[in-house]
């Protein structure tokens, strides 16, 4: 259980200076580990890069999503643009979020993690949990584990491993794929979530899904690529199951394409570029009758516990990614028993493990 610190600095030695006080603003890297490396259809995660803004008593993190045009030195760059655009008041969120959009499109994953940050500073100043500060419940909130794709002997040592969670969800894209949910199926009677990752063509997806639907599969995750709109409706209209989009859907803007398309989304403040913009997605997609799950990356406790705050908003929370690491350096939200607990401290409630 170590925990790696390649770098510590400072963002150009900043101190922001809102209206009545000092912040510092701090940035960290460090590398993170899976207990076991983690495979889905398009890439294996042995190791994760995940960079830690700090700004004033607040913590955010920056799970960079390379898939989706975020790079380490893109963000680290943003970060050094954002600090001059932060303004003179740290509650003012919505016109920090305005500004960090005219810096630049994009970057998603730095703005998440700046306006984590001023949500964990501001909570704490007021003294109150992120989640009371939201006007949210905070209630402990079941989530799914997630098996990455591997031999199915591999796989079922994994789901054996993992015996208290009340839903699974099964990395799939393999030729095998049917085989593996056969063999998975005959050592636990709970429910399978599948996530394609966008690997299979839309008639394979819809051959695939049907005959997972009798293993007992409740829904099924981004089946063909996603920018296979076309595609996405297709297999939606056929399956008879639900059809989440993940990677078709980033932001508030992506999801008039979505509707009719698909039964719900998968909202990650990494895609989203922060909190604000989770909140809204919630919003709309629940004005299109659309289903709403809460994921993760692999990344810390920080993220994890930041999006956990909103987890009483969703109907299914898949937020294992902290759970799955071997190193992960902080604590904050804990699943125990496949349900997933809020700390009741100021702000995110994170606290760094000592080493
Ligand atoms: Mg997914």
């Amino acid at each position: 259980m170590t925990n790696i610190v390649k770098h510590w600095g400072t963002l150009a030695a900043y101190n922001w200076r809102p209206k009545g006080g000092t912040v510092e603003i701090r940035w960290e890297i460090l590398q993170i580990h899976p207990a076991r490396p983690f495979a889905i259809s398009r890439a294996t995660t042995a190791e994760k890069t995940v960079i830690l803004v700090y700004i004033g008593r607040g913590v955010g993190e920056a799970a960079v999503y390379q898939s989706h045009g975020d790079t380490f030195e893109g963000v680290l760059a943003f970060l050094r643009e954002a600090q001059g655009v932060l303004g003179e008041d740290p509650f003012d969120l919505e016109g920090i979020e305005a500004r960090l959009h005219r810096l630049a499109a994009g970057y998603t994953s730095a703005k998440n993690a700046v306006l984590m940050a001023l949500y964990d500073h501001i909570a704490q100043e007021l003294g109150v949990p992120l989640y009371r500060l939201l006007g949210l419940s905070g209630k402990p909130m079941p989530t799914s584990y997630t098996i990455g794709l591997g031999t199915p002997e591999e796989m079922v040592q994994d789901l054996r491993a993992h015996p208290d969670f009340p839903v699974y969800k099964i990395k799939v894209g393999m030729p095998n794929d049917l085989e593996i949910l056969q063999e998975l199926r005959r050592h636990t009677d709970k429910p399978f979530r599948v996530d394609a990752n966008g690997a299979w063509q839309p008639k394979e997806a819809l051959r695939k899904i049907h005959a997972m639907a009798d293993l007992g599969v409740e829904l099924v995750e981004q089946p063909v690529s996603p920018e296979d709109w076309e595609g996405l409706a297709y297999v939606t209209a056929r399956s008879p199951i639900p059809v989440f989009a993940d990677e078709s859907v980033h932001t508030t803007r992506d999801l008039p394409h979505l509707v009719g398309r698909v039964d719900g989304i998968n909202i990650k403040l990494a895609k989203s570029g922060g909190l604000r913009e989770a909140l809204r997605m919630v919003a709309v997609a629940r004005a299109f009758h659309l289903r709403i799950m809460l994921g993760c990356m692999v990344e810390t406790s920080v993220a994890i516990t930041a999006a956990a705050h909103l987890a009483s908003l969703v109907d299914a929370v898949d937020l294992d990614g902290a759970y799955l690491l071997a190193d992960d350096p902080f604590e904050g939200a804990w699943i125990s028993h496949g349900t997933l607990h809020l700390p009741q401290r100021p702000g995110l409630g994170i606290r760094r493990r000592s080493p």
